[in-house]
């Protein structure tokens, strides 16, 4: 959000990439595809989770600084409602399409229901470019598209957070304008918002701590000792950085960390405190002078007990699955591993924590936030991560074992938990014609 630069926002980039070979997205529902078909799904059920509840398309006009009129488009997917209101971010992006974000509303679905939060699924995005727009611009494009799908918004129908290029400050005004439309305060119509206006205590470390206890459970199960078990970790975000500042805590060895400049590696353990010094300063790990330098394709097959791919989609793919040492792979990024390369990584016997479960933290503190504002009582952080650390533990036990029961991998046993949620439902609450 810098100052405007008024044309460079109408171009758009060509993009296909839902379909595309190694996509996330369409490796999602291949995924869906495989534990609906080991689940027996009946196939009227199978027809109905494949397809959103609904999608919403909206145009957004909004005064540029310089008077000009640009008209953006937005979308607002709903995909299943069936366990309850749909959960799910709002990003700002000029890869934006309509099918992305059909994709990303059925992960949220999986995601809240292997968790076993009383969600659905949902996704927004608007195709924008917010580093080319001012602040007042982002926040009229905000307000426009907030009003222009307010009737799907809601404490009970839906719940954005953030997401891509979205922040706190985006969901204070998605906040304040669903407010001003319904002629009162509603705190829990979005989460992620500033803890000042009902925000929860423990959300911003929620996916990186989310990480590290099932982490820890993985350690316990494959009987490998936490202390000293070597991590290394692909960026260096919100989400990686609070897992290795976490895991480092726990005892474990952070050998490896890195951001999109690149990594730094010690094979006896870094000083992460002096690498946080470093960037907090606002620099990037390639000029961290106190470590060695190794790029973020290296990181990913160092030897090490534990890999956290934290930063990009498909990372892990066919051409460097075979060479990972790492006995254990923590997602904290969504779609880090192809699906191809999920074959490899069983066969060596890599034991995967799947995203739809390792970074579920964050959604499940967006849970306690939402429970928070409509209870207008709010936790302290101990109870926040007590919380969570339970959820997490119950969710990676119940995962291994629908995996065990199954002899499926962990991320088909995780679909499987949340088809199987999902559907039962669908069963239950029968078909309203
Ligand atoms: P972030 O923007 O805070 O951090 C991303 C990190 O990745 C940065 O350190 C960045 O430098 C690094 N990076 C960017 N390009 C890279 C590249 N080419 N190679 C290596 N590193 C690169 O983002 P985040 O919130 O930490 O999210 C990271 C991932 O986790 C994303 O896939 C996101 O969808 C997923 N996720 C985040 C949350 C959350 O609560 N933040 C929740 C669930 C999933």
């Amino acid at each position: 959000m810098t100052s405007p630069s008024p044309r460079q926002n109408v171009m758009r980039p060509e993009k296909d990439h839902f379909l595309a070979a190694e996509n996330p997205f369409e490796e999602m529902m291949s995924r869906f595809d495989d534990a609906a078909k080991r689940l027996n799904l009946e196939p009227g059920l199978y027809k109905i989770l494949r397809m959103p509840e609904k999608q919403i398309i909206v145009s957004i006009p909004v005064q540029r600084e310089n008077g000009e009129v640009e008209v953006y488009t937005g979308y607002r997917v709903i995909y299943n409602t069936s366990r309850g209101p749909a959960k799910g971010g709002i990003r700002f992006d000029m890869r934006v399409t309509l099918d992305e974000v059909k994709a990303l509303a059925a992960w949220m679905t999986w995601k809240c229901a292997v968790v076993n939060l009383p969600f659905g699924g949902s996704k927004g995005g608007v195709i924008c470019d917010p580093a080319s727009m001012s602040n007042s611009e982002v926040e009229r494009l905000t307000r426009r598209y907030t009003s222009a799908i307010i009737e799907t918004l809601g404490p009970d129908s839906d719940v954005p957070a953030p997401d891509v290029n979205t922040n706190e400050r985006v969901m204070a005004w998605v906040m304040d304008t669903y407010s001003m439309h319904k002629r009162h305060t509603v705190t829990a119509v979005v989460t992620g918002k500033p803890v000042e206006m009902g925000g929860s205590l423990g959300r911003r470390e929620a996916t990186g701590r989310g990480c590290m206890f099932v982490t820890r459970e993985a350690l316990r199960k494959l009987k490998m000792p936490l202390k000293g078990a070597r991590v290394a970790v692909q960026g260096f975000g919100n989400v990686g950085s609070v897992a290795a500042d976490l895991m480092s805590k726990e005892g474990m060895t952070v050998i490896a960390v890195s951001d999109k400049s690149g990594g730094v590696y010690n094979p006896t353990g870094l000083d992460l405190a002096d690498i946080f010094k470093h960037v907090r300063g606002g620099k990037l790990l390639n000029s961290y002078g106190n470590a060695q330098q190794i790029s973020n394709e290296d990181l990913l097959t160092l030897d090490c007990e534990v890999l956290v791919p934290a930063a990009l989609e498909n990372v892990i793919t066919i051409d460097n699955a075979a060479s990972i040492k790492a006995r254990i792979i923590c997602e904290g990024a969504n779609g880090p591993t192809t699906a191809a390369a999920d074959k490899i990584l069983d066969r060596n016997g890599v034991f995967v924590i799947p995203d739809i479960l390792a970074n579920a933290g964050g959604v499940t503190v967006s849970y306690f936030e939402w429970v928070q504002d409509r209870g207008g009582y709010f936790w302290d952080e101990e109870t926040v991560n007590n919380r969570l650390e339970r959820i997490m533990v119950r969710s990676f036990e119940e995962v291994t074992t629908m995996a065990e029961k199954h002899g499926v991998d962990n991320r088909i046993g995780a679909y499987m938990l949340a088809i199987d949620r999902v559907a039962a439902v669908h069963r239950l609450r029968g078909m309203y014609a």
